[in-house]
């Protein structure tokens, strides 16, 4: 399997060492003609603002949304799940539309903008550590989506199909249980 993480800004070498770590072939993706022969694609965290601006600047923005409704497997994790997202709270426009999710930014306030805890993950872990930096929430997750997991009442992972939403950056620490279940689904997918 091969999968591609968007290299725009963000934490892009984390991502690939962990894929790589399960056993993906993973590439830091910097022209849309890399993503032709990929099974996979993580859009890492960010600032979604910025990461937008550069999807359009470089044409990843069609490139990528063609990608998702060609039912290729995404991960957004943060800003990526932001950008995932059909519906921002506040905003009357989205990002790449794809994803039947509506997540409000930088939801977890002042005093907690960076926080890690352990948490289960439904299908993934009883105990993922999560490390969350000016994260947004999942407000509302569409009839086919499944909820994986909360932290403080609030959505922080969801999936819908083939793609799979994190408010946190799963790159940030040594577990790559995340990513495992996300080569899972691209498997799953290319069969
Ligand atoms: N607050 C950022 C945004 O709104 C996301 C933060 C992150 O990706 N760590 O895009």
């Amino acid at each position: 399997m091969k999968i591609g993480v968007l290299a725009l800004q963000g934490a892009v070498a984390e991502h690939v060492r962990l894929l790589e770590e399960v056993g993906a072939t993973a590439v830091p993706v910097k022209k849309v003609e890399e993503l032709d022969d990929l099974d996979g694609l993580v859009i890492p965290g960010g600032e979604s603002t910025t990461i937008s601006k550069l999807m359009h600047k470089y044409g990843f923005m069609e490139a990528v949304q063609e990608f998702g409704k060609a039912n290729k497997p995404i991960f957004g994790t943060c800003a990526g799940a932001i950008l995932l997202a059909k519906q921002i709270q506040g905003q009357d426009d989205c990002h790449l539309g794809l994803m039947d999710i509506k997540v409000e930014r930088n939801a977890f306030g002042r005093q907690k903008e960076s926080f890690e805890v352990l948490m289960p993950v439904a299908g993934v872990a009883a105990d993922y550590p999560a490390v969350f930096i000016r994260a947004p929430y999942i407000m509302e997750v569409g009839e086919n989506g499944q909820v994986l997991a909360k932290h403080e009442d609030k959505i922080v992972v969801a999936r819908s199909g083939h793609y799979l939403a994190a408010a946190f950056h799963p790159e940030l620490t040594e577990d790559t249980r995340l990513h495992k279940y996300f080569l899972d689904m691209v498997k799953e997918y290319r069969s």
